[in-house]
């Protein structure tokens, strides 16, 4: 027997399980009808929301401490307490407000990236359907409150402690709360032992858990943190807790950097001291080296390019679960997409009805609306005959879970599109679903799931006095076809299907295919009243010899952009691979279509083909697969294992509960917003608000910006820093005065190197992110190609600076300060220029997105008018110790450091063409 998680859960409990539908209705004040509105408000009000989620405490101060509690931080804390112990106030003033202003405004940044994943996290509000004041409603799950009449169905995570009232083959998975992975039934029937634990309550739904199978409707008898999952749960996941292998990369190449410059530091230390410098200088300098060579600003312009690449995609329907995905969207080799509702738009209408004896009649309507008109060999057709294929159309309303509903002059739909389009199309031949349900009503089903492709059910006859039920079958085609031994005749009597009917059918379920169109068949049988169902044994006698009644072929349009990225998946060397549940030949044309398939080489593999492989056998094939067609949600599973062990970095999109071990195992899975259920929603990394493929493919965009960003602000700062920790090292190894001044030092990477750098990170999207081959996700951020550039540069700002110094003191005879001026600016100036430099680092900055980001005109705009103050204000020039600079000397100053643009876009001409030769290798070897 299961232990209890907890042992309060038996006082807890109001032994709900005990109780009839009408004590548990009455002692909570509801009715039949569920609450009244008015009432369902108020209880909101003085319950709270149905969440388990807290308010972190003291989070602000957390992230303040964190923000404060920096070796940047520290380095500066020792050189302003160095400035006061050396009577330096005007240094020890400055470098406190460089500590305030440096803490604050990381405090602030990180503070509100913070709560712009907290939106975003929001944004995945589950709804659920209630019956209040007797109709039908669909509300936010936070908004459920005791008392409430809820609906469940297969997929959907258990939005509150429910007592069960009516259960259809219900079974549920309570790992969450248990621990163990096995399903369990659930019934609606009063138990009547006493104290059990909630493990054996097997008429409750408790909050958190998910639906496997079945549905029904319940009463809610607790929510929010009084539900047994609240009572547990005091942490949950939030995005942003784990830290990304990129933010790991970031922190782990930060600690290398900072322990060479601490090495550099130390080294100065005794070289200066050696040399005669004041204690004073020496520590003051020292710190600030440290502080140029730290690169604390890497982690909070990483954190920023991530909030802001995850709220872009927000924006454009992708919601990112964690952190991390980003990063991982960015390497994605392959796409694994579902057909239904990412290729095409879940816009289901029933065009074409095939009567089993050869009648073909053409239906047009709009989705979900009752008022189609049937055609005959484009005439118009008398609806008034459909009445005679009675039992066809029982079938479609009877074996069929769907609702639809006239709502403020709209027709919606309560259930899955396949099932609304059918029921839609009964409902325009004449057929009233409401009577037809109420008269034959069901008293077994075997819900429709996609390793079986059919839905069935058992329908009694209300009507007429008979020992008989009908048995009603839908599902794909070839596979109801195959169940069929009867035919309906023209004349509605059942006859013995022959081998030519079987092939006039088969041609017919081909012709449809082949057109795009999901094809359903619908049959069914009369049974006697005994006849039984409930054992394994039983069923499989009753899944035989149908009556078989027609095809009925479902339209659902393809996505028009999806066509678009499709090509560009082509470009950016990411495959793209469908996985459907459907009919080879409708997977294959709606795969011709979007141009998924393109040439004969690419394989359509079937789920039962599969199945006889083993998996040396698929991973040899499985390269040349674009289609996989009659699939079961484990062959995906399969495909993932299988890619991946192939070296792909996969994205596997899924919406059923049997896809959620897929995407648990994708590099990203990938759920649908819309039409998904919450378990696989559960199990992703990423969600679609709009179940379209294209924004996976947008979404894997944003993925390579962000890393190239990444890329940039490490190239950028990198370069200004090294030539910083170099020019004082140098100067001191050969006994040089030193060219700036620890408080330039200061300013420099205080604030005109991090505006550019915090600019740089949020770059938009370049248009050619899309035609490079995927990064390989074992690359480092420094690339040798980057560390490359670094090294190429460095030399021409540390030159550049050092020379101009030197010329001022040596051969123009200027004095200290005035050299010092020069180099100071010549320094800043050269890392302003570097930073268009950075925004490309493979081909030229002068393009057409020269003027798209305007955060680096901003910045370094900023930068240029701060350094200007820092120059020709007396307070500036009493603070950094600075000279004024005449015109000419800041047209040198121009000069010298604009060279830094031109060397980088000769080293890319240059070098560059070699290496997108290498690129176009790379994308031709895939193909
Ligand atoms: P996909 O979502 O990849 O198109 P599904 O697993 O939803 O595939 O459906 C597979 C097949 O099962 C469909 O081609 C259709 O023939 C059948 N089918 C789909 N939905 C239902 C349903 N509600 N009842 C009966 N059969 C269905
Ligand atoms: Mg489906």
């Amino acid at each position: 027997m299961t232990k209890p998680i907890n042992n309060n859960v038996i006082q807890a409990t109001k032994f709900w399980y005990l109780k009839s539908s009408e004590e548990v209705i009455s002692d909570l004040n509801s009715s039949k009808k569920g609450l009244s509105e008015s009432v369902a408000k108020q209880k909101l009000e003085t319950d709270g929301p149905n969440t388990i989620a807290q308010e972190e405490k003291g989070r602000m101060l957390k992230i303040l401490f964190r923000n404060f509690n920096s070796i940047l931080i520290y380095v500066l804390l020792m050189a302003s307490l160095i400035s006061l112990f050396a009577d330096h106030l005007l240094e020890f003033i400055v470098i406190m407000v460089i500590i305030f202003a440096t803490g604050i405004s990381g405090f602030v940044q990180e503070y509100n990236a913070g709560k712009a994943l907290d939106a975003l996290s929001k944004l995945t509000v589950k709804y659920v359907y209630v019956l209040r004041d007797g109709v039908k409603k669909k509300i936010k799950s936070q908004d459920l409150v005791v008392g409430d009449l809820v609906f469940f169905n297969r997929g959907i995570i258990v939005p509150a402690d429910i007592r069960i009232f009516e259960a259809n083959n219900l079974s549920v998975n309570e790992s969450i709360l248990t621990g163990e992975s096995v399903l369990k039934y659930k019934k609606s029937d009063i138990l009547t032992e006493q104290d059990i634990f909630i493990t054996e309550q097997h008429n409750m739904l408790f909050s958190g858990t998910s639906i496997t199978n079945g549905h029904g409707f319940g009463m809610v008898v607790s929510t929010g943190l009084d539900s047994e999952i609240g009572k547990i749960s005091t942490t949950l996941k939030k995005i942003g807790d784990k830290p990304s292998p990129l933010q790991k990369k970031i922190d782990s190449m930060g600690k290398k950097l900072s322990l060479i410059v601490l090495f550099i530091c130390v080294f100065l230390f005794i070289i200066l001291i050696s040399r005669g410098v004041s204690i004073f200088d020496t520590l003051l300098l020292v710190s600030a080296v440290a502080v140029s060579g730290i690169p604390e600003c890497f982690p909070l312009a990483l954190t920023m390019s991530l909030t802001n690449g995850v709220k872009r995609m927000a924006k454009n329907n992708a919601l990112i679960k964690d952190l991390n995905s980003v990063e991982t969207l960015g390497t994605c080799t392959v796409i694994c997409t579902d057909k239904t509702g990412t290729l095409t738009e879940n816009k289901m209408v029933a065009e074409k009805i095939y009567f089993s004896h050869g009648l073909e009649v053409t239906s047009e309507g709009k989705e979900y609306e009752p008022t189609g008109k049937f055609k005959f060999k484009d005439k118009k057709y008398n609806k008034e005959k459909l009445i005679s294929y009675l039992s066809f159309f029982k079938c479609c309303v009877l074996c069929n879970n769907a609702e639809t509903q006239l709502k403020e002059n709209e027709w919606t739909l309560f259930g899955e599109p396949t099932e609304g389009a059918i029921l839609t199309l009964a409902k325009s031949a004449g057929f009233e679903e409401q009577a037809l349900r109420e008269n034959n009503p069901r008293i077994f089903e075997i819900p429709f799931d996609p390793f079986d492709k059919y839905m069935l059910t058992i329908n009694e006859d209300n009507s007429k006095k008979t020992k008989t039920r009908v048995a009603n079958i839908k599902g794909a085609a070839e596979k109801i076809l195959s169940k069929c031994t009867f035919i309906r005749t023209s004349t509605g009597k059942t006859t013995k299907i022959k081998k030519s009917d079987i092939e006039r059918i088969t041609k017919q379920i081909y012709h449809y295919t082949n057109q795009t169109y999901r094809v359903l068949a619908i049959a069914s049988k009369t049974i006697h009243k005994k006849t039984p169902f409930k054992s394994k044994k039983d069923k499989d006698k009753l899944v035989s010899s149908f009556v078989f009644e027609g095809l009925i072929a479902i339209d659902d349009p393809v996505r028009l952009e999806v066509f678009k990225s499709i090509e560009e998946c082509k470009t950016a060397n990411v495959k793209v691979i469908m996985i459907t549940g459907d009919h080879k030949d409708t997977a294959m044309s709606v795969g011709k279509k979007l141009g998924l398939i393109s040439t004969p080489k690419e394989l359509v593999l079937e789920g039962i083909e599969l199945d006889k492989m083993t998996d040396d056998e698929l991973d040899d094939i499985i390269s040349h697969v674009s289609i996989f067609s009659r699939t079961t949600p484990d062959h995906k599973f399969r495909i993932v294992n299988s890619l991946q062990r192939k070296g792909e970095i996969v994205a596997m999109t899924g919406d059923g509960v049997n896809d959620a071990p897929a995407l648990k195992t994708a590099d990203i899975g990938v759920a649908m917003g819309k039409s998904g259920t919450d378990v696989a929603r559960e199990a992703s990394n990423m969600v679609l608000m709009d179940d379209n493929f294209s924004t996976i493919v947008n979404a894997i965009k944003e993925g390579r910006t962000i890393y190239s960003n990444i890329r940039r602000f490490v190239y950028y700062l990198l370069t200004g820093n090294m030539t910083e920790v170099f020019l004082i090292l140098i100067t001191a190894l050969l006994g040089l005065l030193t060219p700036l001044t620890a408080i330039m030092i200061l300013f420099i990477n205080v604030v005109t190197s991090t505006l550019p750098a915090m600019a740089l990170s949020i770059e938009p999207t370049h248009p050619k992110v899309m035609n490079q081959t995927p990064r390989n996700a074992k690359e480092g951020l420094l690339s040798k190609y980057v560390l490359l550039k670094i090294v190429s540069l460095v030399p021409i700002l540390f030159i550049g600076t050092l020379a101009l110094f030197l010329w001022e003191i040596n051969i123009a005879g200027m004095d200290l300060n005035k050299a010092r001026t020069m180099a100071f600016a010549v320094l800043i100036l050269f890392e302003l220029f570097h930073t268009f430099n950075s925004r490309s680092l493979h081909s030229t900055i002068f393009n057409k997105t020269f003027f798209n980001n305007k955060y680096i005109f901003i910045a370094v705009g900023l930068s240029v008018v701060l350094t200007l103050l820092t120059i020709h204000t007396a307070v500036g020039r009493m603070i950094f110790g600075t000279t004024f600079l005449t015109g000419f000397e800041w047209l040198s100053i121009l000069l010298i450091s604009s060279s830094v643009v031109v060397v980088s876009e000769l080293i890319k001409a240059l070098v560059n063409s070699e290496l997108r030769e290498q690129h176009s290798l790379n994308f031709k070897s895939r193909n």
